[in-house]
């Protein structure tokens, strides 16, 4: 048999999008987990069509509102086209994570069985060119010395192995808070829901691989924002939070950002 050697097919999506690369925002979105798509030399992973659509394969939500977000802040939003089953791309590739063998409580047997050829197809085929992307792109901001913030759009289900998670928003943030710490203070006051730090994940999870590599390691304020995805659900619930999460990152943004 023929070694693969890349993971998608010439006809299949390129696995990362940039939308609106000439927005003027500092603001640059982020959605890693924006797609439930599977590669085709993936197969189905072994999975049902009801866990392939389900919240172990993507955010459900999160590009909507990164769609929003970039849509009203007029910003950069770069997100994965591919299911983090495939690659999750916000780890490392020597996380055990980054393929996983297991989400929440279900195996993954297309993970289980994947030989190190295919695991390296996958960091090179859907990892590399993700992170490449988000790069060069902050590179060519401090090229031409525009400010960037990052923001990085999830969502996460709300029961997790049984128990009923009552977080709304979760405000993530690995050793630079300061973002983190004003958009808490800007949904504190008066958006009415359930907003906590580093839950229902924090960096002991190993959630803020993009927001170190990318945000701290160049010295760039970044904030990670899970919301919960029955929120996202019905339009109306949706709706409101997307104009809580406007009203926030807008208020949190410093005088030299929003020059
Ligand atoms: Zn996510």
């Amino acid at each position: 048999m023929e070694l693969l050697n890349t993971i998608l097919a010439a006809d299949e999506r390129k696995p990362v999008a940039v939308e609106r690369p000439e927005g003027r925002s500092p603001v640059l979105l982020i959605c890693e987990h924006a797609s439930k798509m599977i590669p085709r030399s993936l197969g189905d992973l072994g999975l049902s069509e009801e866990l392939r659509s389900s919240h172990i394969a993507w955010d459900p939500g999160a590009l909507d509102v990164s769609l929003f977000l970039s849509n009203e802040l007029d910003a950069c939003l770069i997100h994965q086209r591919f299911s983090r089953l495939a690659y999750d791309c916000n780890r490392p590739p020597e996380a055990d994570s980054a393929i996983p063998k297991r989400s929440e409580i279900f195996e993954i047997p297309g993970n289980i069985s994947a030989s190190a050829e295919e695991k390296q197809a996958r960091v090179d085929g859907i990892y590399r060119p993700f992170q490449g992307a988000v790069a060069q792109e902050i590179a060519r901001r401090k090229a031409s010395g525009r400010p960037t913030v990052l923001v990085t759009l999830h969502s996460f289900t709300p029961v997790f192995k049984g128990v009923r998670r009552d977080t709304e928003i979760g405000i993530l943030h690995d050793s630079d808070a300061r973002l983190a710490d004003r958009v808490i203070s800007s949904l504190d006051r008066g958006s009415g829901l359930v907003v906590r730090r580093n839950d229902p994940y924090g960096p002991e999870d190993g959630v803020t691989h993009t927001l170190v590599e990318h945000g701290v390691r160049n010295g760039l304020q970044n904030v990670m924002v899970e919301v919960r995805n029955d929120l996202l659900a019905d339009e109306t619930s949706r709706q409101r939070v997307e104009q809580h999460l406007l009203r926030a990152i807008v208020e949190s943004l410093g005088p030299e950002e929003v020059a």
